[in-house]
């Protein structure tokens, strides 16, 4: 006698996994920024090559391997724009992303299979050929990410080397900052939409390699790595969707 199959789990939209993040976008979630509805680019964060993401497979902070876009998060956390907490409903249902799709709280391993596969990148949101792509590639030349985390340790060590590091990532800030202000103003891309082009800002890069980042009258900017930062800090987040999730 065949058994009977048992139904799916059923999703209780209790919204715990739309409160802890939006979904990474895979290549399937393209067809999101064209059509009537289409959602803006400044609707997602870029995550840049290199950037430090806690792995919620890995159960640990890993540099991200290839860039990552995430939907944007709202009320200064990571809650999904497009959740409605009122409703607990998705704003985006019928169209919902692949992770979205995928994941179910009683069982994550479609969500596991998936979730570092076929990544969208900007590049596939972005016009082939356009002058923003020269833009972008030398924004990663002078901000490389990767470079980061090991120079907050150098700059933790102290000494010349610890000097030479700050030095680097001031300069580091200053190209970054200088970037953002011309594309406002020369490219005439307003600020909602930088996180999209460039990723997330130097400060925010930084505090996530325990650096603090200050305007400086003199230097510009000063960074100095911050008393307070511990690594272990970056606690677990149960939720898999957007397996990948910023550090704090
Ligand atoms: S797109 Fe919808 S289902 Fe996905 S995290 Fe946002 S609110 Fe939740």
């Amino acid at each position: 006698m065949n058994a009977t199959p048992l139904p799916e789990p059923a999703c209780e939209r209790c919204g715990t996994c739309c409160r802890k993040g939006g979904p990474a976008l895979h290549a399937e979630d393209a067809h999101l920024f064209s059509g009537e509805d289409a959602l803006e680019l400044s609707a997602v964060v870029t995550f840049r090559r290199g950037e430090p993401m806690f792995d919620q497979v890995l159960g640990r902070a890993v540099p991200l391997q290839e860039e990552l876009l995430k939907l944007r998060g709202v009320y200064g956390a990571w809650t999904c724009a497009h959740y409605d907490a009122r409703s607990r409903a998705c704003g985006l249902y019928d169209r919902r992303p692949a992770e979205c799709r995928a994941l179910s709280c009683q069982d994550t391993a479609p969500l596991a299979a998936m979730y570092a596969k076929n990544r969208l990148r900007r590049a596939d949101l972005l016009p082939k050929g356009h002058a923003i792509h020269a833009v972008i590639a030398e924004h990663e030349a002078l901000v490389p990410v990767e470079r980061i985390a090991p120079l907050a340790e150098l700059l933790r060590a102290g000494g010349q080397e610890g000097l030479d590091a700050q030095d680097e990532l001031s300069r580091m800030a200053l190209a970054d900052k200088a970037f953002r202000k011309s594309l406002a103003e020369r490219a005439g891309i307003a600020p909602e939409y930088h996180e999209f082009f460039l990723g997330r800002a130097a400060a925010a890069l930084f505090a996530a390699a325990g650096l603090s980042l200050r305007d400086d009258a003199r230097l510009g900017c000063r960074v100095q790595p911050d008393p307070l930062w511990r690594p272990e800090a970056a606690s677990p987040n149960a939720n898999l969707k957007s397996a990948s999730e910023p550090l704090p």
